[in-house]
Order: C-alpha cells, then structure tokens, then sequence
C-alpha cells in the first residue's frame, strides 16, 4: 500500500448501474456521399455561421472537417475557448454532451449544436447530480474539486472544476490550505491525484469504460516485442498500467510526446482516435494500440469510446438542416458552473500553469 493511502476513503460504488455502454457504430458512407455531405454541411455551416469543434476522439473525417472550416480539433476545454473565442455564433461540438454543456457555459450567448445528443460519457453518467449534490451536503467540511468530465449541474455543486494536467498543483494547493476534498468522479485520476499529493481525498467511484480496460499485462508483453517504444498512457487508466508509463497525460500531451520524443514506436493507452492526429503530427512513428480487456471476448470499448463514435457526419448534417440537437443548461446552472471553472483558470494564470489544451479527455 501506498503510505499515503490511508489517508483515501473510498466511498462505495454509486447505487445506480453507468448503464449499458452503446455498441460501436461506425458511420458507413461511400467516398461520393462522403463528398456530398461534406459539401452540404460547409454550405450549412456558412449560412449559419458556424464553427466546428471535433474532440481528437471523433473520427478522422470529423476531425478533418473541422480543420477545413477554420475550426480546430482539441479537448474538451480548448474546444470551449475556441469557441468562446471564434466570432460565429454558432458552435457546433462534435464529441459528447458534457463537451457541449461547456462550450455553452463559457458561450451562453452562443448556439451551440450537437451531431448526437445521445452522446455521453461513462464519467458523467457515473455521477447524477441529485445523488452527487446529497453525498456532498454529507460532508460539508470538505472541499469540492471535480473533474472536466461532468454536467453541468454537477459543475454548478463543485467549489474547482479541475483538468487532468492542473488536478495536482490545485489538489496540493488546496491540501496546504489545510482542506479536506471530495474528488468525482474518476476514481483512477483521484487515486493517481491522491497518492501524488497525500491529500485528505474521498473519492466517487467513477470510471471511464475506454481507459479502464486497458491491460498492464498485455502492455508488458507488447513492450517486451517493442522495447524501444514509449508507453503514453491518458490518466483515467488503471494504476498498475499508469505505473508503465513513460509519459502519464492528458490528450494533448500524449499528442506532444509523439512529436517530441525521439523514439521510433509508441504504445498508447488512449482512444484510438487519437492516433489520426498523432499520424499527421509524426508520419514517420509507429504507433501501437495498448492491448484492452481481450479483444474479441470481454472487450466492450476495444479502446475507442462509443459516443464519441457518434458523431457521424449525416447526423450533423442534420443538426444543421432541422435546428434540433441544440445544447440548453439553465442559466442559473451556467452561472454557478462557470464560478467553478473561472476559479481553474485564475489559479492557472496566478501560478504561471498554462491549462491551454490540457484538458481532461
Ligand atoms: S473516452 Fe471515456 S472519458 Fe472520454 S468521453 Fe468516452 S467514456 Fe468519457
């Protein structure tokens, strides 16, 4: 046992079953319909001024069109400041819905449209906010500290809303002050933050359906055919695989060491979505797939996050066409939020952190 874990509570897991995860659907289309879509969708786009934001999850094509449209491909929390920053007045969001919630937080007076409503996350799903919100009035000594990965209504209960590459420096912050936290809802990042910092943590037991199921096992055996490769592994994964690690970080960091490092092969602990943009990045690296939970018997995600996989581009045509899909959080939801989320980023620009594309997912 780690020595400062005794000092982790680990609270038992939520009542509520995540749900069943969603079979993987990849959008089929012939390189003519590909074309026509795309074609439709910019015209869409430019009479409804509109700005696409993909999350390096989505797929290749997704990814593509949002860089041919003057928008950007990143993580959750750029992907909100692009917006925030771009002048269209419409966002569109392609990633899942807690994305969408907080482009719409830091844009209330923007619209912001999903291709698939239906997109969410194993994360956010792990947390209701009714049930988040009765945990936390039972322990109101302790301060509140959630990750990107929430609604917004769960945004709005918490004190810091934190990325995965500031969770530390906040966490340690907040420990120095003599706090005591409640940490939701990933309990592989909260026990990776824990053990780092010592704090006083207690954890909701949260999971991300992808990163959970990767194997150190597997990633052994595959380093041992490979051992010049890096292992980059995203921390939602499980404390054994994140001990691998030669490189522990958030999707635009995994992106960065690819670039950077000098070796020839990674393994990758991440969504395989992200391999597109780390190809374009470093055309020249060889790059492995971390093994998951038995492909073909008791993998469920196979390591690609199915509502992220959602995101078709017929279906944002369709957002486009109709109006529907269109993200709504209550104003005074949104204002508690952002609070939680301002306060991340005045702590980042006091400290001299840069949060800029280190968000959580
Ligand atoms: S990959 Fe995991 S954390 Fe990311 S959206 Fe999917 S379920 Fe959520």
């Amino acid at each position: 046992m780690h020595p400062m874990a005794a000092l982790q509570t680990i609270i038992p897991p939520a009542a509520h079953p995540v749900g069943e995860v969603p079979p993987i659907e990849e959008e089929q289309l012939t390189p003519d319909q590909r074309d026509a879509l795309k074609a439709r969708i910019k015209q869409l786009m430019k009479e409804q001024d509109a700005v696409l934001v993909a999350h390096y999850y989505t797929a290749g094509e997704m990814q593509d069109l949002a860089i041919e449209t003057g928008g950007c491909v990143s993580d959750s929390l750029e992907m909100a400041r692009f917006g925030h920053a771009s002048k269209a007045k419409t966002i569109i969001v392609a990633g899942v819905r807690f994305m969408g919630e907080t482009a719409k937080i830091l844009n209330p007076e923007k619209r912001v449209l999903m291709p698939d409503l239906h997109a969410e996350c194993s994360l956010d799903l792990s947390c209701p906010a009714d049930e988040f919100a009765a945990f936390c009035d039972r322990h109101p000594d302790r301060t509140v500290v959630v990750y990107a990965n929430t609604s917004a209504a769960v945004k709005a209960r918490a004190d810091w809303m934190v990325t995965s590459s500031i969770a530390v420096p906040v966490v340690q912050h907040l420990k120095d002050q003599g706090e005591k936290i409640i940490w939701a809802p990933d309990r592989y990042l909260g026990d990776y933050v824990q053990k780092t910092t010592g704090a006083d943590m207690v954890l909701w037991q949260g999971s991300c359906v992808v990163h959970e199921k990767f194997k150190a096992d597997g990633i052994r055996e595959l380093k041992a055919q490979h051992p010049e490769a890096a292992i980059l592994v995203h921390p939602e994964s499980p404390a054994e695989v994140v001990a691998l690690a030669d490189v522990v970080g958030s999707t635009t960091q995994l992106i960065k060491a690819v670039q950077q490092l000098p070796n020839p092969s990674f393994i990758v602990a991440t969504d395989i979505g992200i391999f597109h943009k780390m190809r374009e990045v470093a055309p020249n690296k060889l790059l492995l797939e971390a093994p998951s939970g038995g492909r073909g018997a008791t993998c469920i995600s196979c390591a690609h996050c199915p509502w992220m996989a959602m995101n078709w581009l017929s279906r944002l045509e369709q957002a486009l066409t109709t109006g529907h899909n269109e993200i709504h959080v209550p104003a005074e939801v949104g204002a508690r939020a952002v609070h939680s989320i301002n306060r991340m980023l005045e702590f980042a620009g006091q400290a001299g952190i840069n949060v800029r594309g280190k968000s959580g997912d």
